[in-house]
């Protein structure tokens, strides 16, 4: 077979089974209201939980950086990339994480492929949910360790697992989101902790869905539940809630020394820029400060929850601003995503294998800056199917 010929024999399986992709391509800012072709849309997709994504504090701060500091970074970390403005931006999230020290990555993707593969290798085991992001499986594939995964926050599985290791040899780590990204439900963490202790297994979360969104001041579900202090490995990302680019890594002095010798997704890439610190440490202060927004976006989310359980859709076990509804079929949840596309209203179809097979759904996020007639323009949608 032809080169050409396999790259679309491979595009039409996708586009016979309903799976081929395109990104719609936008102008203007993220927002609640977004331009594509010349046209808003009612934007009920981003990850821009706190609406900071545009906040003109944020962009104020970008502006005022690069004036002083200039534009790239230069080099990497390890080189002479690292500039004050990265350590103040990590000292700022350990300190708000009550942890001893912070690492920045270039993005989530990222720190999860280098700090999963710098912490194992092939004679550990890590445990890791079904419904993990897929930089988690990634990270693991390329740390070479066994992977053992475990039904979707089924802990009588993972202690199962567990106890079947029990006697190998090596170290052993479970890994899971803290927030799921396509169900928005949210990790056992109380008995994950729990059975960690039971079996000496390390423990790594992924607040990237819940840094600024839960906790009392948005420092996540760890808090939120009161295990931060047992968690050793805490990621999280600041291209969410935080409106920025990014994502740090936070626990003991120890680790952070360890990842910036060995974690070769930190070592090997341009730091980045000092503008983008800037706007993240103004993110972290509003994030601190102002517990409205957070409120906000959990009441819309609530609002919208109960609005669509009421007109009978299935949205699974979500308790946060990420709202699946479930279809199943992949054609159906394509078909009523371009419906509701044509009343200028745009929300994700998740197929897989972004999510298994069966579970096709619509994504609906929600900000703090969507107003009642924003959500209630979607329940009436909806509603119509
Ligand atoms: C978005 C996401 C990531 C990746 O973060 P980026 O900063 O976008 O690379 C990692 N983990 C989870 C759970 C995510 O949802």
């Amino acid at each position: 077979m032809t080169h050409a010929a396999f790259l679309s024999k491979q595009l039409e399986d996708l586009a016979q089974a309903h799976l081929l992709r395109n990104p719609r391509v936008m102008s203007g800012a993220q927002g609640v209201r977004v331009v594509i072709e010349g046209k808003s849309y009612l934007n009920f997709c981003s990850n821009d939980y706190l609406g900071l994504a545009n906040d003109p504090r944020l962009i104020k701060a970008a502006s005022e950086a690069m004036a002083k500091d200039g534009l790239g970074s230069g080099a990497s970390r390890l080189v002479c990339g690292t500039h004050e403005a990265h350590q103040a931006l990590e000292r700022k999230i350990a300190s708000f994480k009550s942890k001893d020290a912070g690492l920045v990555f270039s993005s989530g993707y990222m720190a999860n492929c280098g700090i999963i593969s710098s912490l194992v290798d092939r004679d550990d085991t890590v445990f890791t949910d079904r419904l993990n992001h897929a930089s988690i499986i990634d990270g693991i594939v390329l740390s070479r360790a066994k992977m053992q995964r475990y039904h979707h926050n089924d802990m009588a599985h993972l202690e199962e697992l567990l106890k079947a290791s029990l006697g190998t040899r090596g170290k052993k780590l479970i890994i899971t989101d803290s927030v799921f990204s396509m169900d928005g439900d949210c990790a056992d963490l109380k008995n994950i902790v729990r059975l960690a202790k039971v079996y000496d297994a390390t423990v790594m979360i992924d607040e990237a869905h819940a840094f600024g969104v839960l906790g009392a001041h948005g420092e996540g579900l760890a808090h939120h539940l009161g295990v931060a202090n047992h968690i050793e490995v805490q990621m999280g990302t600041l291209s969410k809630a935080a409106g920025c680019f990014g994502a740090y890594v936070v626990g003991s002095k120890l680790l952070r020394d360890y990842l910036v010798n060995s974690s070769r997704s930190f070592i090997y890439t341009t730091a980045l820029p000092q503008s983008l610190m800037a706007a993240a440490s103004c993110a972290m202060d509003i994030i601190q400060n102002d517990d409205d927004r957070r409120q906000k976006v959990l009441a819309n989310a609530d609002f919208l929850r109960e609005q669509l359980k009421q007109c009978g859709f299935d949205t699974a076990q979500s308790q946060t601003p990420i709202i699946p509804v479930i279809l199943g079929d992949e054609q159906t949840t394509v078909a009523l995503s371009a419906r509701l596309f044509e009343q200028g209203i745009w929300v994700s179809a998740i197929r897989p294998p972004t999510v298994p097979k069966g579970s096709a759904r619509l994504r609906i996020t929600v900000t703090a800056n969507h107003t009642q007639e924003d959500l209630e323009c979607l329940i009436t949608a909806m509603s119509k199917g």
